[in-house]
C-alpha cells in the first residue's frame, strides 16, 4: 500500500516514522517547511499544571508527555541520539507566591495519575540560586522534576533520519482520481494531512472547510560564551514568557501568541523586544549573550482552541490533524501515533471521539 504524509512538523514526522515500522507500506513524505510550527518551537513538555478546563485536552496533553517516554525510547532502540528531549524540571513562578501552595497541591493531586511530574518542591531563592544561578525576581517557586525541553528541529530531523520513507521537499494539492488520492503526479491508497495551519487550503480543493486560523509566533535564541546552560530547568513565570535553556549556552526567550498576522513570518523586534524586558526581570544576566538570533512559525488553532485528529468520514482514506495550538510539541507526537493505529487498524491509547475531525471540517455545499 502507497501511503503519503503531507507536511514533516512534529505530526507529520512521527507518523512517517510509526508507519515505516509496519510492514508492506511503501511512505512518501512532502513538506514545503515554509512557517513550519515546529522548527520555530523551542518547547516545554509540562502540562500538568494547565488550568484549561477542557478534559479530553488534558489527557490528550498528559497522555502526549508520558509519550515521548515511548518514542525516546523506540528512536534510541533504532539506533538514534534523543539529546532533542530531556528532563530538566521546570520551576513555576507566580506574581502571587502564596498561590504556589495551592498549585503544589494541584500539581500532587495530579501526579496519582501522572507520575512523570516527578519530585515536587517549593524552593526558596538561595536554593534556587545552586542550580540555577543569576535567577531573580522571586522569593520562591515551585520545582517539578519531570517537565521537559524539546527542540522541534532536532527531533524532526531524527524522526526522519530514522523513518524509512521517501522525502519530497515541496509544496503539493492532493485530488481525487479513480485509482486513489493524486499528489505531485503519484497515486497514493492512503494519506495523512499533517499540514498544521495550511490544512485548510489542502481540502479547499477536496469541497472542505476547516475552522482552522494561524497563530504567529515569535521568540529569540541567545547565545552565551562560557555558560553551561544543558541542565538548567525551564523557567515559566506566568503569562507569555517563558525562558528554555538548551546545551552549549543556549537560552530560547519566546513565545509570542499573535492572532491577527495572519501567516506573517516578519521579525517584530517590537513584540521580542517586550519579551526580552520581562525577561531581564528574571535573569538579567541575558544582557552578556554574545548573540542572538530570531525563529518564527505559525500555529495552527481552532475556533474553541482544541486539537482534532480522524479520518473525513466521505474520504476514509484521508486521515487529518490539526489545531494543536501552544501545546503541539506535547501532544503532536501522540496524535501522530494514533492516526497511525487508526490507519493500520489497531487500538490507541485515546477515545477517538473526543477529539473528532468532522467538528471541525465540513463539506462545502
Ligand atoms: C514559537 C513557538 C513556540 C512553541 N512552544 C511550544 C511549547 O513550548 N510546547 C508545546 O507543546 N508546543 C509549542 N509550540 C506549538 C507547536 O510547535 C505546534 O503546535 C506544533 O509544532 C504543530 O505541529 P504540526 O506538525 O501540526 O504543524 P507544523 O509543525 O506547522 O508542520 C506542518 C508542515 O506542513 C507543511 N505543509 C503545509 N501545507 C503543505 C503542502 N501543501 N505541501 C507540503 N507541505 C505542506 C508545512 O510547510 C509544515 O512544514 C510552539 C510553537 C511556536 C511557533
Amino acid at each position: 500500500m502507497k501511503v503519503a504524509v503531507i507536511g514533516a512538523g512534529i505530526v507529520g514526522a512521527t507518523a512517517a516514522y510509526y508507519l515505516s515500522k509496519e510492514d508492506n507500506l511503501e511512505i512518501t513524505v512532502f513538506d514545503y517547511g515554509r512557517g513550519q510550527a515546529t522548527k520555530a518551537a523551542a518547547g516545554i513538555i509540562s502540562p500538568w499544571f494547565s488550568k484549561r478546563r477542557n478534559k479530553a485536552w488534558y489527557r490528550m496533553a498528559r497522555l502526549g508527555a508520558d509519550f515521548y517516554q515511548t518514542l525516546v525510547a523506540d528512536l534510541q532502540a533504532d539506533g538514534f541520539a534523543t539529546d532533542f528531549y530531556k528532563q530538566t524540571g521546570v520551576y513555576l513562578l507566580k506574581n502571587d507566591e502564596t498561590k504556589l501552595t495551592e498549585l503544589q497541591e494541584l500539581a500532587k493531586d495530579r501526579r496519582k495519575e501522572a507520575p512523570l511530574i516527578g519530585h515536587l518542591e517549593l524552593l526558596n531563592h538561595s536554593k534556587v540560586a545552586v542550580d540555577f544561578p543569576d535567577l531573580e525576581g522571586f522569593n520562591k517557586l515551585l520545582f517539578a522534576s519531570g517537565g521537559a525541553r524539546v527542540e522541534g528541529a532536532h527531533l524532526t530531523k531524527t524522526l526522519l533520519a530514522a523513518s524509512a520513507c521517501q522525502l519530497v521537499s515541496k509544496k503539493v494539492t492532493v485530488s481525487l482520481s479513480e485509482q486513489g488520492y493524486l499528489i505531485s503526479d503519484q497515486i497514493f491508497d492512503q494519506v495523512i494531512l499533517a499540514a498544521g495551519a495550511w490544512l485548510p487550503d489542502l481540502l479547499a480543493p477536496l469541497g472542505y472547510k476547516v475552522d482552522i486560523r494561524p497563530q504567529k509566533g515569535q521568540l529569540r535564541d541567545y547565545f552565551f560564551e562560557g555558560l553551561v546552560t544543558e541542565d538548567l530547568p525551564v523557567v515559566m513565570p506566568e503569562g507569555e514568557l517563558d525562558i528554555i535553556p538548551f546545551k552549549s549556552g543556549q537560552i530560547s526567550i519566546g513565545a509570542s501568541h499573535e492572532n491577527d498576522q495572519g501567516y506573517d513570518l516578519t521579525v517584530d523586534s517590537s513584540i521580542l523586544a517586550k519579551l526580552e524586558t520581562e525577561a531581564l526581570k528574571y535573569f538579567p544576566k541575558l544582557r552578556e549573550a554574545s548573540s542572538f538570533s530570531e525563529r518564527v512559525g505559525t500555529r495552527a488553532y481552532t475556533s474553541d482552541f482544541a486539537p482534532f485528529y480522524g479520518q473525513l468520514p466521505e474520504n476514509p482514506g484521508l486521515f487529518v490533524a490539526s489545531g494543536l495550538g501552544s501545546s503541539g510539541l506535547t501532544t503532536g507526537p501522540l496524535i501522530a501515533k494514533e492516526l497511525v493505529n487508526l490507519l493500520t487498524g489497531q487500538t490507541g491509547l485515546l477515545d477517538k471521539d473526543d477529539y473528532r475531525a468532522d467538528k471541525y471540517i465540513t463539506k462545502t455545499p
